[in-house]
């Protein structure tokens, strides 16, 4: 399973800085970090440990289990991201 960020994300880039696995990206200080409308999640390197989503001001993280089904296309395109 992994966590996933949606488009309700603004790109504070809070949770970077918080995850255990360094599995979101891009960081505020990559190049993409300009380009891309929201940060991603690797699903490959997510351990689920839930940090990302609880520091997120926006609600903008969840888990697999609990995206919304509106929201979950995102799946595909946070681990898109990474291939
Ligand atoms: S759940 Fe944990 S490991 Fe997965 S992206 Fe969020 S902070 Fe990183």
């Amino acid at each position: 399973m992994s966590y996933v960020v949606t488009d309700a994300c603004t790109k504070d880039f809070v949770c970077v800085a918080e995850c255990a696995t360094a599995a979101i990206a891009p960081a505020a200080t990559d190049a993409a970090a300009g380009t891309v409308s929201q940060v991603y999640i690797n699903p490959d390197e997510c351990i689920d440990c839930g940090n990302c989503a609880t520091i997120c001001p926006q609600g903008a993280i969840f888990s697999l289990d609990d995206l919304p089904a509106e929201k979950a296309h995102f799946a595909e395109k946070n681990k898109a991201y990474f291939n």
